[in-house]
């Protein structure tokens, strides 16, 4: 038998996060833009873009929102040092680092991938926020975290109380979290400014920001489809994760909802040749939001969900009769660090002589 979801208002759902400790880094709430000649390019749905590239933290992004909980929990256990982990280009890290700023901690990075010899985007706001950058050429994220254990002995022996930020370990909530917030704040938006969402599309690296987008519009009871585009990962994968962590997400809160996996909507024909690379689906859709909205989208992330937006609307999948939330997680540093797969060269003219 089908468990029976219970509907929970926005303010229970509020005052049940609030019960959790946290240190307000973002600027929130972010803007809800219509975005009317994008709309138009297409011919296809009213598209509204939530912001959240305007979380204010360093050039802001998604991560800003689990950071407010990952600091309150910091600050609670008495941290003085952050230690996270990602690819070199993260966003995730450069946002932990300009988040430990504000709360007066020490931040150690521990980046995986071979360090060219240009300091750009996210690395060069690294560099500039001033976090301690241990590099480690050839790991993924599964094997890098041996060495956030190792960094947090070293400070522990010096005289440091660490706080390890490992999202595949016991850092994994907090996403889900802040996506559950935005859902919220989305929810009272869209009741100021009239709009009905039929669908947010987001993209899904790991699934905690859908997980919690997801798990929001649950326990709202709200009809709007959360369509996420994988960006790297099969949605097997993504399906089974964001079911979980829903579900571990709501019992942590004492919320009675189940989500299921027939309700996770994950699409992850959009991948390509894989994580970053940038082609002509990203470049394309990069120069669209650019040229229509002067909204500047990432390549690895916000700019291959806009491609893959995009075609869905050209095979009929979102037509006029939808309003479609895009959900801007950030990663605009990234631009900087792939100038060379970006920029087009056209339109500049160049006079030699006045
Ligand atoms: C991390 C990140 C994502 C993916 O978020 P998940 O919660 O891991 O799915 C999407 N967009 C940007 C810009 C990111 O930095």
């Amino acid at each position: 038998m089908d468990h029976e979801s219970q509907i929970y208002s926005r303010q229970e759902i509020r005052s049940r996060l609030s019960r959790l400790p946290r240190v307000p880094v973002g600027l929130l709430p972010t803007p809800l833009q219509e975005c009317p000649r994008l709309s138009e390019a297409l011919g296809g749905p009213r598209i509204l873009v939530k912001r959240d590239d305007m979380t204010g933290l360093a050039f802001g992004g998604n991560k800003t929102r689990r950071l407010d909980f990952v600091m309150g929990d910091a600050k609670q256990r008495g941290c003085d040092l952050i230690i996270a982990g990602a690819p070199l280009q993260s966003n995730h890290c450069r946002q932990t680092a300009a988040a430990a700023n504000l709360l007066g901690m020490k931040a150690v990075l521990v980046l995986f991938g071979k360090m060219g010899d240009e300091m750009q985007g996210n690395l060069l706001l690294d560099d500039l926020l001033g976090a301690e950058i241990v590099n480690v050429e050839h790991a993924d994220l599964q094997s890098v975290r041996r060495f956030f254990y190792e960094q947090e002995e070293k400070y522990r022996r010096n005289g440091y109380n660490p706080y390890v930020l490992d999202t595949l370990g016991p850092s994994g909530h907090f996403g889900v979290l802040g996506y559950v917030d935005c859902t919220m704040e989305l929810s009272k938006q869209f009741e100021e400014q009239g709009v009905t969402a039929t669908h947010i599309v987001t993209p899904v690296g790991s699934g905690g920001t859908q997980a919690g987008l997801a798990l929001g519009a649950k326990l709202l009871g709200a009809s709007v489809q959360v369509y996420g585009v994988s960006i790297r990962k099969s949605k097997e994968e993504l399906t089974s994760f964001i079911t979980k962590k829903s579900r571990d997400t709501a019992d942590m809160l004492g919320l009675d909802v189940v989500l299921n996996p027939e309700e996770v909507v994950v699409d992850d024909r959009y991948v390509g040749p894989g994580y970053g690379v940038v082609t002509d689906v990203e470049r394309e859709a990069v120069r669209l939001a650019a040229r229509t909205e002067a909204l500047m989208l990432d390549p690895t992330y916000s700019g291959k969900v806009m491609g893959a937006l995009i075609d869905l609307v050209k095979k009929g999948r979102f037509g006029p009769q939808d309003t479609i939330v895009f959900l801007h997680t950030g990663g605009t540093p990234i631009i900087f660090a792939k100038s060379r797969a970006l920029a087009s060269g056209t339109g500049i003219h160049v006079i030699a002589q006045a």
